[in-house]
């Protein structure tokens, strides 16, 4: 495990499974890319559980993981820093059954809602959905203000610069 500061506040992490990049066994139709991210518990373990999950269900196949990102929160102050990285699926899924399995993981690991940017164990977020444009009420594709959170922006770009 690596461990390096980048700024105040903006710690990067990378071990063997992030970031990482796989040789896709499956194909599917579409790519997408997902922000992972949690603030409650061992977060760093479950993203490791996650990406294992991941990489045993056929209905997706994990192309490329980024570094983890530490960071803090914003809009609801009060909590611990965040850890966010991001991943590259393939799917046949259309958007809105895979928005469906995506939150079906959420509360598998642990996920509640007590109120809006409350601490998470597990968060999954669509960032971009093979170049799709998406505005429905429970949906939209980019991810609203994805180009301006580090937590999302830092993890792609290391992502995007070693493809
Ligand atoms: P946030 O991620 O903004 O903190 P939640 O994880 O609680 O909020 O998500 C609340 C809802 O956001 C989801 O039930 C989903 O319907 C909606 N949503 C809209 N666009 C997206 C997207 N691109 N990815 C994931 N969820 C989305
Ligand atoms: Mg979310």
């Amino acid at each position: 495990m690596l461990k390096r500061p980048l700024a105040p506040g903006l710690t990067l992490y990378r071990d063997r499974r992030f970031p990482a990049r796989r040789h896709a066994a499956r194909h599917h139709r579409y790519r997408t890319v997902v922000g992972i991210g949690g603030n409650v518990g061992d977060v760093r373990r479950r993203f490791h559980r996650l990406a294992v999950a991941l990489e045993r269900d056929r209905r997706v196949a994990l192309l490329q993981s980024g570094p983890i990102l530490k960071n803090p929160p914003f809009g609801f102050l009060e909590q611990a820093d965040f850890y966010n990285s991001v991943l590259e699926l393939s799917t046949s899924m259309q958007p809105r059954p895979f928005l469906r399995y995506l939150l079906h993981l959420e509360q598998r690991f642990g996920r509640k809602r007590p109120f809006p940017n409350a601490p998470r164990t597990l968060d999954l977020d669509i960032l971009f959905f093979d170049g799709r444009r998406i505005n429905r009420a429970d949906l939209q594709v980019p991810h609203p203000h994805w180009n301006e959170r580090s937590s999302v922006v830092i993890p792609l770009a290391w992502m995007g610069a070693h493809r």
